[in-house]
């Protein structure tokens, strides 16, 4: 049930990477060598990105000459793990690390054909110097933890493209590939359940889904997200799902992929000056289907003491600091308030009151006043009929 929201993941991403690169400029020496120009790392950098599409390991070598092992090793396993794929297009961006001359922190992203949408696919910190008048990767100062990160997380990739997915995983993985394959059709269900526009999810898009044998394949794929022992979590464009039971997943896949397909359709919802976590998998668990509300009954019928409504939907985190039960608990909470809004006024209604509540304080005044213009009655109003409501829930 561990399934984080995409903006937290990217968080996570962002903090790591600026941890991992300070660490590295303190113990860093420079490069040596002259410094070489921010242009001129960019050309090298689409010399070396359009190798890469046209699998040219001759143009690669040319786009970008090395000097010693780590360097050599960089560039063998950037270009081996991204070759292990086809590709519409790939860019890369350097930022210059500040403190160590001709360090860049360098992000290739791609698109896979027919996603529509660009990934990060690679992630290194290296060192560049000019060698008499060319440049030239020196080192790779990459934490090793986090070299084989994004597509590098895959060994022996293998691609399945269906109608509205496209599936990566390793060889040997294609019969859990399978089974999320079969579940392409779903994304309509959430678009026709959420009255979302499917002319901005089905036309152009192809969600990407991430097939891990492992929680640490997973986390590689996310770029160092943190490790969360089971399940299926979401990102901008792609949902990646790993380590569960044969047996989990066959009973399992729809309804996860329901769930997280929310998570990529509906992205936006609920954010704004704050992140309203309730809100947002609220909707990921109506967008599920059936679902048990009685562990909520339950929490209600002894005055809500655990989990406070209010107090829940003023969290822009629902997981931190929370045992597996009160998560369960937190997901009913925010499926039943979605539902209760869906059902007394309309989803769109339901947008107006989570975009309201993500740009308030997040304090009481705040709460009152997002749900007064967007519902038009008191938080105790909207609080006492959601009670009601939630015991006509199975
Ligand atoms: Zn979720």
């Amino acid at each position: 049930m561990s399934r984080r929201c995409a903006r937290r993941a990217r968080r996570l991403r962002t903090v790591v990477l600026t941890a991992v690169v300070a660490i590295l400029v303190v113990l860093g020496g420079g490069c040596g060598g002259s410094v070489p120009r921010q242009h001129d790392v960019d050309a090298a950098l689409k010399a070396a990105s359009a190798a890469l599409v046209a699998h040219d390991v001759t143009a690669w070598g040319r786009a970008l000459p090395t000097e010693g092992t780590s360097a050599r090793r960089a560039a063998r396993q950037i270009y081996a793990g991204l070759t292990g794929f086809k590709w519409r297009s790939i860019s890369a961006e350097a930022v210059a690390v500040d403190g160590v001359a001709g360090r860049y922190l360098v992000t290739f992203r791609g698109e896979h054909p027919g996603s529509g949408v660009t990934h990060d696919v690679c992630r290194r910190v290296l060192d560049f110097a000019t060698r008499k008048g060319v440049l030239t990767l020196v080192g790779d100062h990459t934490a090793a933890a986090r070299r084989a990160d994004y597509c590098l997380a895959f060994s022996h990739p293998v691609v399945m493209v269906r109608k509205h997915l496209i599936l990566i995983g390793d060889r040997g993985q294609q019969w859990l590939m399978k089974i999320f394959a079969a579940t392409d059709g779903q994304g309509r269900r959430v678009v026709i359940r959420l009255h979302l526009n499917p002319k901005l999810f089905w036309v152009t898009h192809r969600t990407i889904v991430y097939v891990c044998r492992t929680a640490a394949q997973a986390s590689r794929v996310a770029g160092g997200k943190p490790d969360t022992g089971d399940g299926a979590f979401a990102g901008r464009g792609a949902v990646c799902a790993f380590a569960r039971s044969a047996f989990h997943w066959r009973h399992d896949a729809a309804r996860v992929m329901r769930h997280e397909l929310t998570h990529v359709y509906a992205s936006g919802i609920g954010e704004g000056r704050h992140t309203v976590g309730l809100l947002v998998e609220g909707l990921a668990v109506v967008a599920e289907g059936r679902h048990s509300y009685a562990r909520l009954r339950s929490e209600l019928a002894h005055g809500n003491r655990v989990l406070p409504l209010e107090k829940t939907l003023a969290q822009e985190d629902v997981w931190s600091g929370r045992t597996h039960r009160q998560v369960v608990l937190a997901y009913e909470e925010g499926g039943a308030l979605v539902l209760y809004i869906e059902k007394r006024w309309s989803m769109k209604r339901l947008w107006k009151f989570a975009a309201a509540v993500a740009d308030s304080n997040l304090k009481p005044v705040g709460i009152e006043q997002a749900t007064g213009r967007t519902l038009g009655i008191t938080w105790d109003q909207l609080y006492a009929g959601w009670k009601e409501y939630v015991r006509t829930l199975r």
